[in-house]
């Protein structure tokens, strides 16, 4: 099975990475959406949140962990917007999972 995030966090393939953990890696978005966008993934490969099972769970606190020492490190003091995209019609396009962290600019509310 090939996956570009296993191969970003194997070191496969390169990536702008901004906080590494044992659980969890987070690199800046080749096609970044807002000034800054941050993708935080998990290092094992699970395809989408609807497929973490309960012994699982820590890794989206350690996701999260993440993402608050990102807010701190990245400056993100104006605020920021946490996405998760899960499955086609949600527009997931990489089937490992992520949270992507935007900041930089205003966000719509509902997003469309
Ligand atoms: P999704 O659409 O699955 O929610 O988000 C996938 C994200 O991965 C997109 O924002 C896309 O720009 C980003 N992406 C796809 N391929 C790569 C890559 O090779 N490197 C990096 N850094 N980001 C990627
Ligand atoms: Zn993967």
């Amino acid at each position: 099975m090939s996956c570009i995030f296993c191969d970003i966090v194997s070191g496969k393939l390169p990536a702008k990475k901004v906080y590494e953990n044992d659980y969890v890696l987070a690199f800046h978005d080749v096609e970044p959406q807002a000034p800054v966008h941050v993708l935080v993934v998990c290092k094992e490969h699970i395809a989408n949140v609807s497929e973490i099972e309960e012994e699982k769970y820590f890794l989206v606190q350690e996701i999260f962990k993440a993402i608050n020492e990102l807010a701190k490190t990245l400056n993100l003091k104006d605020g920021f917007r946490v996405v998760n995209n899960c499955g086609k019609k949600a527009g997931q396009t990489v089937d490992h999972v992520h949270f992507h962290v935007l900041a930089g600019r205003d966000f719509l509310w509902p997003p469309g």
